[in-house]
């Protein structure tokens, strides 16, 4: 297929109705990585129209479910078989390491395997006892329908999957957009789908900008549900967009994630080098770039100075470059453009009175760091404060600031006071005060000594303005399910309601 031939529209591969074509960057050196079509509403109409028949027309929808699980199982398969080449891929598009691209690509492939289970699991309808040996009552899950899948850049093919998979499970038909940065694993993902038996039509797929493309398949009229995946300011519009039609609406947002940190945590050498080691993993893994980021550290007062001074150190030490070189452990920020709100976001800290203990910039260029890079020193920021933007702000990027706490519930008044509550850590070598505040903690994810590791199994979604709905667990099945009461009344007579 011509690389510019990137929207998949009743299962044929198209450029875009205007030929409009976006380049793609590498984040590593900025240079062009690829060339993909940039689709209009025009398309988006088209898509839309394809995925409606394969839905009204189609035989995907009433495909017995061990059929639909088995074809989800193929794609865990041929994610397997192509696993190097799109971790490569998702590293240059994205920026992150290889490594970190490996670790996406075997997440999917586990959200593929565990849909398919819990999707045999779950399809039998439940018989309710109406009271009446004259009556049948069954409740049944029936798919959605259309359903309109947007994506972020940070993990694009693992936030598409968290909803392809479950849409595919219930028996929905689709129209993904990937964000327009990062659009490259996407496509390959739908080439699977197809060489794993999806009808046609099944899964359509548009590559271009927010708005206008997300914004038609978020008011489209023939669209059943839109599932959004990106920032709260764009969340706020899908749902805005949705509303005149009612449909249903799923978003996973940003989040401001705390993670707190009390002194017993510290007290023997293994602990503190876990607990730095984790503040680490929480604030810098792929350049910070993540929902659930644990950027905001919040640390008991007595402990704060030696566990900055670990963490700044450290930081100083972690090898920033191009996601493909094989020493490096961070890649460079996504675009230009996130590379200058971070750095915005650290001017105004500075402004406000925070300490640079870390990082603070752009580093120098180097053999693995290209002029040309959007790379972000790992910064730390102590002395940091509730009202500081930097504080309050998703800066989606390498920076983790500092703030103190002296009881267990200035700690928690400290981690909840945020709009969003997607997720947050706690760390303490005391078990019941670490489950005592964990069950304090408003987020919708919360680990015990630990950072970001999720479960398949478990549901991800946020509190607050994080978000709407869940994905993964069951609840994540059941977003893309409509839910059938069906009464058969087995001896039929009259009511004699009315008399006549
Ligand atoms: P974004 O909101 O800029 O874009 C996300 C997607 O929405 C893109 O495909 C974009 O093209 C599209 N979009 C933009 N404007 C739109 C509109 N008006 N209508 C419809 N679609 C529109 O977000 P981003 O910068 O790509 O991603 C980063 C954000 O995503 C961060 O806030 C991050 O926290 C969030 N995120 C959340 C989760 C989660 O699970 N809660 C996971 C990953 C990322």
């Amino acid at each position: 297929m011509p690389v510019t031939d990137t929207l998949c529209i009743d299962g044929v591969w198209r450029p875009a109705a205007t030929g409009a074509t976006r380049e793609i960057l590498d984040p590593a050196d900025g240079t062009v990585l690829a060339t993909v079509a940039e689709a209009d509403a025009r398309d988006a109409d088209a898509a839309v129209a394809a995925a409606r028949r394969a839905f009204d027309t189609g035989p995907w929808p009433s495909t017995p479910v061990p059929e639909r699980a088995a074809l989800l199982r193929r794609v865990a398969g041929l994610l397997v078989r192509d696993r190097e080449e799109i971790a490569l891929t998702e590293s240059r598009d994205t920026g992150k390491t290889v490594a970190e691209g490996r670790v996406d690509v075997d997440d999917v492939t586990a959200a593929f395997r565990w849909f398919a289970t819990l999707v045999e699991s779950e399809s039998a309808g439940r018989v309710v006892d109406a009271g009446s040996a004259d009556v049948h009552s069954v409740v049944v899950h029936e798919p959605v329908g259309v359903c309109a899948l947007i994506a972020p850049w940070n993990y694009p093919l693992l936030q598409a999957s968290w909803k392809v998979a479950p849409a595919l499970a219930a028996g929905n038909t689709f129209v993904l957009k990937p964000s327009e940065l990062t659009p490259l694993s996407t496509v390959h993902l739908l080439g699977l789908l197809a060489e794993a038996g999806l009808p046609p039509g099944v899964a359509g797929l548009v590559t271009g900008a927010g708005d206008p493309v997300g914004a038609r398949l978020a008011a489209h009229p023939d669209v059943d549900l839109v599932s959004f995946t990106g920032g709260l300011v764009s969340g706020t519009k899908v749902a805005a967009a949705a509303a005149p039609t009612v449909k249903k609406v799923a978003l996973e947002l940003g989040g401001k994630n705390p993670n707190v940190v009390f002194a017993d945590a510290c007290a023997t050498d293994a602990g503190f080098d876990a607990t730095v080691d984790q503040a680490l993993n929480a604030a810098f893994a792929h350049s910070g770039q993540v929902c659930s980021a644990g950027g905001r550290l919040i640390v008991e007062e007595s402990v704060r100075d030696r566990f900055v001074a670990e963490v700044a150190a450290r930081a100083d030490r972690i090898r920033l470059g191009r996601g493909t070189a094989p020493e490096v452990e961070c890649g460079p920020l996504v675009s230009a453009a996130q590379l200058a709100r971070v750095e915005a976001h650290v001017a105004d800290a500075l402004a406000e009175g925070a300490v640079l203990r870390a990082g603070g910039g752009r580093p120098a260029p180097g053999p693995d760091r290209p002029v040309g890079g959007f790379f972000h020193s790992p910064t730390v920021l102590d002395h940091c404060r509730r009202e500081m933007r930097v504080v309050r702000e998703e800066v989606f990027g390498p920076v983790l600031t500092v703030e103190t706490f002296r009881t267990e519930d200035e700690a928690v008044a400290l981690a909840n006071d945020t709009e969003y509550g997607l997720a947050g850590a706690v760390f303490s070598a005391d078990t019941a005060r670490a489950r005592r505040v964990a069950a304090r903690l408003r987020h919708g994810t919360v680990w015990i000594n630990d950072y970001h590791p999720y479960l398949p199994q478990a549901e991800w979604g946020g509190y607050g303005r994080s978000g709407t709905g869940r994905e993964l667990g069951p609840a994540g099945l059941a977003e893309y399910r409509e839910t059938k009461h069906v009464y058969e009344n087995l001896r039929p007579a009259p009511v004699r309601w009315f008399a006549g």
